[in-house]
């Protein structure tokens, strides 16, 4: 199973913004789109970055809530690991557990195509395991 069947059932939507940003501007994102992740892109909306609710958080322990009125620049994270369209579920989950982050945008010819969230692998998975539990029933009940 690859990464364009759950593209094909959840949809190419990226939410993306380009800087400058405070990291308030971006909470308000991150909430009115309901996703924990924002891809940030340059003016010729190339991959920048990526800033996710975790990166918000470390940075409000670090320097409390004025960390609110830093730019995004100063706490996304640049190197943005990524996978394609033909990559499979597991190639996925295994880069994002190696890299211990949910998150991780589809790119096709060095465009942004999706972006997928651990939740919406372990989603297809567990849907997969049911539909393959459900078969062996009734192919076992039928013969
Ligand atoms: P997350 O678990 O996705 O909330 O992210 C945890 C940390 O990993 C944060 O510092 C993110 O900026 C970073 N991160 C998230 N997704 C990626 C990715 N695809 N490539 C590199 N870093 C990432």
């Amino acid at each position: 199973m690859t990464i364009a069947s759950i593209l094909g059932s959840k949809g190419r939507d990226v939410f993306t913004i380009t800087l400058p940003q405070t990291l308030l501007e971006v909470c308000s994102t991150l909430r009115e789109h309901r996703i924990g992740a924002i891809l940030i892109v340059d003016d010729k909306g190339k991959l920048a970055g990526i800033l996710s609710e975790r990166d918000i958080v470390r940075r409000i322990a670090e320097h409390g809530p004025d960390a609110l009125q830093a730019d995004t620049s100063e706490c996304m994270t640049s190197n943005v690991v990524t996978c394609s369209l033909q990559d499979t579920i597991q190639t996925a989950m295994a880069r994002m557990s190696e890299g211990r982050f949910r998150h991780i945008p589809v790119v096709e010819n060095d465009e942004l195509v999706g972006m997928v969230s651990i939740g919406d692998l372990v989603k297809r998975r567990i849907a997969d395991a049911e539909r393959e539990a459900e078969d062996l029933k009734n192919y076992l009940y039928a013969s």
